[in-house]
């Protein structure tokens, strides 16, 4: 399997430029726009929306195999595909339960694993008596197409909930409600699963979010023995239950009583293993590749004693490519600077992000540092 397509073009794509390189495999990107990131490392293009089926049938006839960066696609129109003997890595079938958030969550509980109490939000007659189990703050997630926090509202009471009910009826979205976790830690974990069912697991790390949106990462998190065990059979058990080829993260809350559970899965690379670039043996996005193309696994070790990732985030509505900033970044020592090269940042949109080694394990270093970062990234 030489000729891998992407269905997406984004940074998550681009990034696996230099892995396809080094493996020797060509990447076929399917994305809307050809400013996207991933256009410019892709041998070709097929441009069209992620859920154009009729696209991923081109993408098909100039690929050996199709897997994904994006998971909003329309897993019936591409089941037609696959029945046709098209190759997806990972299969439809370990997609089809994740989708949908509601659908996500009964299927982690039927597979035993911790997580928050959910409903989804179908017959207000009895959301007075549900929501007075769960109590207040309570969650409010769209079931469909969520992403950086976007539809996810953190509720505090009953009007507001119906207001905000009220106000999406319109738009016709269906919700989850779930129980709200006071955590003590975020934390992920990045898994890859081979086509005989070979597991390799990264450092767990820990996340942090604000307004839901990840802004920092710290690898490894500073969590006990057991705390990382429970989170690598999190894991295992996701990855074999869902026979999974390829990589997969997976979002946990850390519970003040040191309880793991699983808030969310992503089917495909995500931000929270971005540090395996520069301070593994192995980066997320070579493993996905080895995985999805049969090139066997590679060590997913740290080769440093730890690393702090920070997501550059807009904070404005700008063309401006931040070169000055970017330089300032650069200067920090051991610092590895990723500029996506998008065309337009707005607030909250992911342009880049930094990844800054570190030689000892230390918390507050790791924290220092992310401020530095941040102090050179937003204007105060
Ligand atoms: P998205 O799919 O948009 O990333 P998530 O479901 O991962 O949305 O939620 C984004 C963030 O919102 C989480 O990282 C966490 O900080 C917060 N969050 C989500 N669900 C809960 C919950 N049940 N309890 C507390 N915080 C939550």
């Amino acid at each position: 399997m030489k000729r891998v397509g992407v269905i997406g073009g984004g940074q998550l794509a681009w990034m696996m430029g230099s892995a396809a390189t080094k493996l020797g495999v060509e990447l076929i990107v399917q994305t809307p726009s050809m400013n996207d990131p991933a256009v410019s490392i892709a041998q070709d293009t097929v441009l069209a929306k992620i859920d154009d089926a009729h696209a991923t049938e081109v993408l098909a006839q100039k690929s050996d195999v199709i897997t994904f960066e994006n998971e909003f696609v329309n897993l019936e129109a591409l089941s037609l595909l696959e029945n046709q003997g098209i190759c997806f890595r990972p299969k439809l079938d370990a997609l089809k339960p994740l989708l949908d958030k509601y659908h996500q969550r009964c299927y982690l509980q039927e597979l035993g694993l911790p997580v928050p109490q959910f409903f989804a939000l179908e017959h207000q007659e009895n959301l007075l008596s549900k929501i007075d189990d769960l109590g207040f703050p309570l969650v409010l997630k769209s079931r469909r197409h969520g992403y950086d926090g976007q539809g996810t509202f953190i509720i505090h009471d009953l009007a507001t909930l119906q207001e905000k009910i009220e106000l999406d009826k319109n738009t016709n979205t269906a919700f989850l409600i779930e129980e709200f976790i006071p955590f003590e830690r975020e934390l992920a974990v990045i898994a890859a699963r081979y086509v005989d069912g070979e597991i390799v697991i990264y450092p767990v790390v820990e996340t942090q979010q604000e307004q839901q949106v990840c802004r920092r990462v710290i690898a490894p998190a500073d969590i006990t023995p057991e705390q990382a065990i429970a989170s690598e059979a999190i894991a295992r058990t996701l990855l074999d239950g869902l026979q999974v080829v390829g990589v997969f993260g997976i979002e946990l809350f850390l519970t003040t009583d040191g309880q793991v559970l699983v808030n969310e899965i992503a089917p495909r690379t995500h931000n929270s293993g971005h540090f395996s670039l520069d301070a593994c043996e192995t980066s997320q996005f070579e493993q996905h590749l080895r995985a999805v193309c049969g090139l066997s696994l590679g060590n997913p070790a740290l080769k440093c004693a730890g690393a702090v990732m920070v997501n550059l985030l807009g904070y404005e509505t700008s063309h401006s490519d931040y070169q000055s900033q970017r330089q300032q970044l650069a200067a920090i020592p051991q610092a590895y600077v990723y500029w996506y090269g998008k065309t337009e940042s707005r607030p909250g949109r992911k342009l880049g992000h930094i990844t800054v080694l570190l030689n000892n394990h230390n918390q507050n270093q790791a924290e220092a540092i992310a401020q530095t970062i941040e102090s050179i990234w937003y204007p105060s």
